[in-house]
């Protein structure tokens, strides 16, 4: 199993770290490792100061697929979810400042939090879905599919250009603005039009 990750897929997140609007979906990944195990803590890697939560709306792969096009992407998911693409924000700028890959800040050990699925035939429009996640009950970031730069299908098809897409892969798209450091003993919440799709503590 393969996570596919979207960066850049809000405005309003671009705006908040002073990033580029891209042309084209910018595309990163995350080893089968990266999943926190269920009823596990998220704990926070001795090599950062700076993990952020970034909530994403997840799309949970059901058959192979290999240059497919737009129109036909809905055949290849039947399940929406929901996660969180932790990153070490102070490793990614460094990073990023020398052009380098964002492996080290994005994909290590507990960096994909993987909520629970709802079948995607609950949502009448699923580029009109609300989600948000709460830290110890307080709302940090909210979000509604509408506001994606590309819309669930048209990355699906993207991504299939370069990657086979298997049964299982997930596809994480792209997080809303808000997005800020966790600390110990903090306790994240994702929800989707007000289902409850995960619950992880930080450590
Ligand atoms: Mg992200």
């Amino acid at each position: 199993m393969k996570i596919i990750c979207i960066g850049r897929n809000y405005a309003d997140h671009i705006k908040e770290l002073e990033n580029e609007r891209p042309d084209e979906p910018v595309i990163f990944m995350k080893p089968d490792t990266a999943v926190v195990q269920k009823q596990f803590p998220f704990v926070i890697p001795e090599f950062s100061n700076d993990v952020h939560h970034e909530v994403e709306v997840l799309v949970k792969i059901n058959k192979v697929g290999k240059y497919i096009d737009a129109k036909f992407a809905h055949k290849y998911y039947d399940e929406i979810g929901l996660g969180i693409d932790f990153t070490a924000r102070d490793v990614q700028a460094k990073l990023k400042d020398k052009g380098l890959p964002w492996e080290k800040a994005k994909a290590f050990d507990g960096s994909a939090v993987v909520g629970d699925f709802l079948p995607k035939t609950e949502f009448a429009d699923l580029q009109n879905i609300n989600f948000e996640l709460t830290n110890n009950g307080e709302v940090v970031q909210q979000g509604n599919t509408s506001l994606m730069l590309w819309k669930i299908d048209e990355l699906v098809a993207y991504a299939s250009q370069y990657f086979t897409l298997r049964t299982g892969d997930i596809i994480f798209t792209g997080t809303p603005k808000g997005v800020a450091a966790v600390k110990e003993g903090d306790v994240l919440e994702g929800s989707i039009e007000g289902k409850k799709l995960f619950r992880i503590q930080v450590k």
